[in-house]
């Protein structure tokens, strides 16, 4: 089957085109700027990136682009549309309602709508992916693919919030957790490359990208994870601040004069890494760099993230009652060989032992601890688009 992924934003949407039986990428890209003026990044296989500037008032123009370039006589990956099989698409927030992916129809769109508060700057993005792919290819089915739904196996004591319980029950205020998409692939991929019982074993899986989480995975379900109703939640992030007091938001409202919404915008927008180092930046490559040339500022929030990452791998070895391996992913959990050293230093109670020169290295799935460790820890490249292919092909059978 060809798979068309999309994962729509507001004013952006990333595409692939994938083979499900190879999974080869046959084509990827971007459309940006969508509503502002438009740029398309179009890829097939094995060719250069070509960019395209033009107007994309609406995603309807930027789908219909995209399916134009996919289809195009020089450097298309198909010859036409019929060639699409089926659709992916990358859905943020599923509420309660859906614990696995699940075909794409009416009573799907009318759940999504209704969750669409949880996620008010990506529910409303995807469900316009969904509608225009309705309108383009009305006959190609489609899949919903939720980062939510991985953790719904999540107990009560782990998603409840000691909260009223009537704001659970009339308001859904609880723990979600997001990036499930890739916690769900990473830790079958760990399971895989280790050789370990996916029925019988505990995994700690850290995404530790712009957006950053950490998952407990106890015999192949998540039992725990660290965002929240909303991706604020948990680990200091690029520029989200993660966990802190509550009382912050009506402290920091009264002392600027700005309501809840203006400080949960600095909270997002403001914080993390980014908010840690005067601003600096909030990729760690910057962050590094400036580091070692000794900007204090940056060590102390480098320092700031690995500690999060730490005590929450040793809240998660708890939750579980033990670990068999820790699994890094995602931008800075797979590049950066400092930032696992210093999360891992301080976690030989658990028996852990790494080796510094397999640390060092840099490729496919790897493991990094010392053949003694007590606890596997690896490195496992992450793909959410190839993830929500597998999905869209199980789902449609
Ligand atoms: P992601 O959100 O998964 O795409 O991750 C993006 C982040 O990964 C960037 O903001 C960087 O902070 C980080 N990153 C990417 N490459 C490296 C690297 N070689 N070393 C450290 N951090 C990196």
């Amino acid at each position: 089957m060809k798979v068309l992924i999309i994962n729509c934003g507001s004013s952006s949407l990333k595409y692939q085109l994938i083979d499900s039986e190879t999974e080869a990428v046959l084509a990827k890209g971007l459309c940006e700027r969508i509503g502002i003026d438009g740029r398309l990044v179009y890829q097939k296989a094995g060719l250069d990136k070509e960019i395209t500037e033009a107007p994309m008032p609406t995603h309807t123009e930027a789908i219909q682009m995209v399916l134009d370039a996919l289809k195009n006589e020089k450097t298309g990956a198909i010859a036409s549309l019929e060639e699409i099989d089926a659709i992916g698409h990358r859905v943020v927030h599923g509420g309660e309602k859906f614990a696995s992916s699940a075909k794409v129809d009416d009573a799907m769109i009318a759940a999504l709508e209704e969750c669409s508060d949880l996620a008010p700057l990506h529910n409303p993005a995807n469900l316009i992916g969904i509608r225009v792919c309705q309108e383009l290819m009305p006959n190609v089915p489609m899949v919903g693919v939720f980062d939510t739904a991985f953790h719904q196996t999540m107990p009560e004591e782990a998603y409840l919030y000691p909260l009223p319980i009537e704001y659970y029950e009339q308001f859904g205020i609880r723990k979600y957790g997001f990036h499930g998409t890739s916690h769900s692939f990473v830790s079958k991929e760990t399971a895989k490359f280790l050789g370990l019982d996916p029925e019988n074993s505990k995994i700690i899986v850290c995404h530790l990208g712009n957006g950053a989480s950490v998952s407990a995975v106890k015999n192949g379900k998540c039992v725990d994870t660290s965002m929240g109703l909303t991706p604020l939640a948990g680990l200091a992030m690029g520029t989200r601040c993660g966990d802190i007091d509550p009382s912050i938001v009506d402290f920091l409202g009264k002392k600027l004069d700005l309501d809840a919404a203006a400080v949960t915008q600095i909270l997002n927008k403001k914080s993390g890494v980014f908010g840690l180092s005067r601003g600096l930046s909030s990729d760690f490559r910057d962050l590094a760099a400036a580091a070692e040339s000794g900007n204090h500022d940056a060590a102390v929030a480098l320092d700031v993230f690995a500690y999060r990452v730490k005590t929450t791998i040793g809240a998660y070895a708890a939750a579980m009652d033990g670990v068999d391996a820790i699994a890094f992913t995602a931008g800075i959990g797979e590049n950066s060989a400092e930032v696992r050293t210093s999360i891992l230093d301080g976690l030989t109670f658990l028996g852990i032992k790494i080796d510094e020169e397999k640390n060092k290295l840099r490729g496919e799935n790897m493991k990094i601890s010392t053949e003694d460790s007590a606890v596997s820890v690896c490195v496992i490249p992450t793909n959410e688009e190839l993830a929500i292919c597998r999905d869209t092909v199980a789902i449609l059978g």
